[in-house]
């Protein structure tokens, strides 16, 4: 689905080490992601100064609230010029809808993806919380509302990338953390995959940190992975 499949997780506290990573990296070779953390300590303003480096930005803020409130957040990010943002898809179809709505006559709008069950979730988490479904059984269902409800795609673990392909098509956008190259720790991420078998398994979009922001030489370690992915295309 894309020519730049890389998507750098700039997962910092303070504008300055993102900065200096972004100011090590190219445009050409990834886009980045900015989360709750980055976000809530520098805003748009940051958003706005790696734009004007030329980088696409995923917005991950994972908004979750009253359709309403979601479709205001949607439109803001949307304004703000971000190449990806995303939502809970259990927040529900009005909410998914309603955020699908505030994007209606923008010059270009975001891609909208949905967040499904947080990997991070067990299957005693689910049960807890009332649901009778396994982790794998919510995740397509919630993927199927998200494609009913028109947002772009989900996140989700290259594990789940090819049941979801098979079910979506090929035009629904996966998009995958969970990335490690070939010889990185696991650090605390329970199943990793190597980017090219991402791909293979389905994903269209790879959310790489660690493997990249902890590297001794970043630049390299991104043109690693695109050296992986050309060697297994
Ligand atoms: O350092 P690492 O490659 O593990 O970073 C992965 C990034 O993807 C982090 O920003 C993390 O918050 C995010 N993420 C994740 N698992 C999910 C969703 C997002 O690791 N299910």
């Amino acid at each position: 689905m894309s020519t730049n499949p890389v998507i750098v997780a700039l997962d910092y506290p303070s504008a300055a080490p993102a900065l200096e990573l972004a100011g090590r990296l190219s445009p050409s070779l990834c886009r980045l992601k900015i989360g709750k953390e980055l976000y809530t300590r520098c805003g748009p303003a940051l958003v706005e100064q790696l734009q004007g480096k030329g980088f696409d930005i995923f917005l991950d803020l994972k908004f979750h609230d009253i359709p309403n409130t979601v479709a205001g957040a949607v439109r803001a990010a949307g304004e703000l010029g971000v190449w990806m943002v995303n939502v809970h898809a259990g927040g529900g179809r009005r909410m998914m809808e309603a955020a699908v709505d505030s994007l209606q006559g923008l010059a270009q709008k975001p891609l909208l993806i949905g967040v499904t069950v947080l990997t991070s979730m067990t299957e005693e988490d689910l049960r807890e919380l009332g649901y009778r479904e396994t982790a794998a059984q919510r995740v397509l269902r919630l993927s199927a509302l998200a494609a009913d409800c028109g947002l772009d795609g989900v996140v989700c673990s290259a594990v789940e990338a090819t049941e979801l392909r098979e079910a979506r098509g090929d035009d629904f956008c996966l998009v995958t953390p969970g990335i490690r190259l070939a010889g990185d720790s696991a650090d605390d991420q329970r199943r990793v995959v190597t980017p090219a078998d991402a791909l293979s398994m389905g994903s269209d979009y790879l959310v790489i940190g660690r493997s990249i922001t902890g590297a001794a030489d970043p630049l390299a370690a991104l043109e690693r992975v695109h050296a992986e992915l050309s060697a297994s295309a």
